[in-house]
């Protein structure tokens, strides 16, 4: 079977595909990695054959400023996505149309690879690196409803900035039909069921193949006094200010610190390093984390998940909506706490608390067996080669509306007659914007149920 594999320039999103391209060529398949240089000995060393995008990327001739604003700014992201698939379009469907793959596995933010399956009626497998995403989990997770309702305003500006898309054959009506995957869309996701928020409300199309990990390079020895790891991660770590609060809150603290600072920070800046601590541009966080007793993190999805793997409770510093949401499933499952600054007592208070409280590392634990429970690469490859042996897929199954949902559209069907009622008796204005609310809470609630009925005729 031959297959192709797209994705970002990113180690969190790269790293747990390797051994899922591992596992694929092991049963004997041939796999071709669209990817970028700085992944190129990581991929090679899986036995795939690296192709480099490099030289189609216009992200990678940005600004730092601009480089910032991926991600947060929807119609500058579009954009960028627009230009970069009409970059890729000919040499890759080229590339495809010779290669004829089996299926195209492509990274969830790695857009082009959907749209390029999509054109070409190739099967198609998404690969999410963080938590999968709908209405149901954005609500756990926490999505501020001001971004959400700016994103829904802007959206049909965005939506005509795809028009040249369509002009070379992508038959792609919204973003959201690129950015967000439905319940039809084949998908694997690398966390437990149970890490998963809502994982009940995906349909059977989605694969919780639990967290895919590399081994450590070394092993590190263990230490009298517990081990706390501080990081914030491969991409945003340039925050000397930060590590001389967490150096200074754990300063001659009985315990061991690691703290990995990142490439591009300047260790000799952050002055004298107290002898119960160790700072590095990097770290082999697998064999750190496999020895730790509390990591504080800016909650990737990577890093949390190695941490949990080891049942090591975790301190929470997100920075950014993707990491706000794992941190807080992390906190809600028990198994971490907020630092609510970046200030020396705060760190040191955070600290003890997990050093000291145990519930903390039972409930990391309780997640870890959920971790391991599942079916790692294996099902990861046992998805893809499904899709590619089964391309046409039958209708997901959808998870039934909830009993909750189903009173919700009946109590507010009743509460808009009231309503109606009541703004023609008094025609007050307040009244008239609780009309308008409840009709949006009742039509969403509605048109679920009504979906729902829909897909489970189409499913029988
Ligand atoms: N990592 C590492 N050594 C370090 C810091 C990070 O090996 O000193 C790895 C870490 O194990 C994880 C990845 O880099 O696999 C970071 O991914 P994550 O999703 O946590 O955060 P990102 O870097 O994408 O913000």
């Amino acid at each position: 079977m031959k297959i192709a594999f797209f994705c970002i320039p990113a180690h969190g999103h790269t790293n747990p595909t390797l051994g899922v391209v591992r596992e694929l060529i092991a049963r004997g398949h041939e796999v071709w990695y669209y990817s970028y240089e700085l992944m190129r000995a990581k991929i090679e060393s899986t036995g795939a054959h690296f192709v480099p995008c490099d030289a189609y990327d216009p992200q990678m001739t940005l600004s730092e400023e601009d480089g910032a604003r991926i991600g947060k700014d929807l119609a500058f992201s579009t954009r960028l996505i627009v230009e970069l698939t009409l970059a890729l379009d000919d040499a890759i469907v080229a590339d495809m149309k010779r290669l004829q793959p089996d299926v195209i596995v492509a990274d969830s933010m790695a857009f082009w690879g959907k749209l390029i399956a999509g054109k070409l009626g190739v099967p198609f497998v998404s690969s999410t690196t963080t938590f999968a995403f709908n209405k149901e989990s954005a609500r756990v997770m926490q999505q501020s409803p001001k971004s959400l309702f700016s994103m829904l305003l802007s959206l049909p500006k965005i939506n005509k900035s795809l028009r040249p898309l369509r002009e070379k054959g992508y038959a792609v009506k919204s973003v959201l039909d690129i950015i967000q995957n439905d319940n039809d869309t084949d998908t694997v996701v690398y966390t437990s069921p149970e890490f998963q928020p809502c994982a009940e409300s995906f349909s059977d199309h989605y694969a919780f193949v639990g967290p895919i990990l590399r081994g450590a390079e070394q092993p590190l020895e263990t230490s009298e006094q517990p081990t706390v790891y501080i990081s914030l991660g491969t991409v945003d770590n340039r925050h000397p200010d930060f590590y001389r609060s967490c150096l200074a809150a754990l300063a001659d603290r009985p315990c061991r610190v690691i703290l990995s600072a990142g490439e591009s920070t300047d260790i000799a800046a952050l002055g004298q390093i107290p002898a119960n601590c160790t700072v590095a541009p990097r770290v082999d966080q697998m064999a750190v984390l496999s020895v730790c007793d509390a990591f504080l993190t800016h909650c990737g999805m990577n890093s949390a998940s190695e941490a949990l793997f080891y049942g090591v409770p975790l301190i929470l510093f997100p920075q950014t909506p993707e990491q706000h949401g794992v941190a807080n499933r992390a906190a809600e499952l028990g198994a971490g706490v907020f630092l609510e600054s970046g200030d020396s007592a705060a760190i040191r208070a955070a600290v003890d608390t997990v050093l000291h409280d145990g519930a903390y590392r039972a409930a990391a634990q309780r997640i870890a067996e959920s971790f391991r429970r599942c079916g790692g690469a294996k099902a990861a490859a046992d998805k893809i080669e499904s899709v590619a042996n089964d391309p046409v897929r039958p209708p997901a199954h959808h998870p039934v509306m909830t009993a909750v949902q189903l009173a919700q559209a009946v109590v507010g069907t009743i509460a808009l007659a009231l309503l109606i009622a009541a703004v023609f008796t008094h025609g007050s204005a307040r009244l008239t914007l609780l009309l308008l609310g409840a009709a949006l809470g009742t039509g969403s609630n509605v048109l679920k149920l009504l979906d729902v009925r829909k897909r489970k005729r189409k499913n029988a």
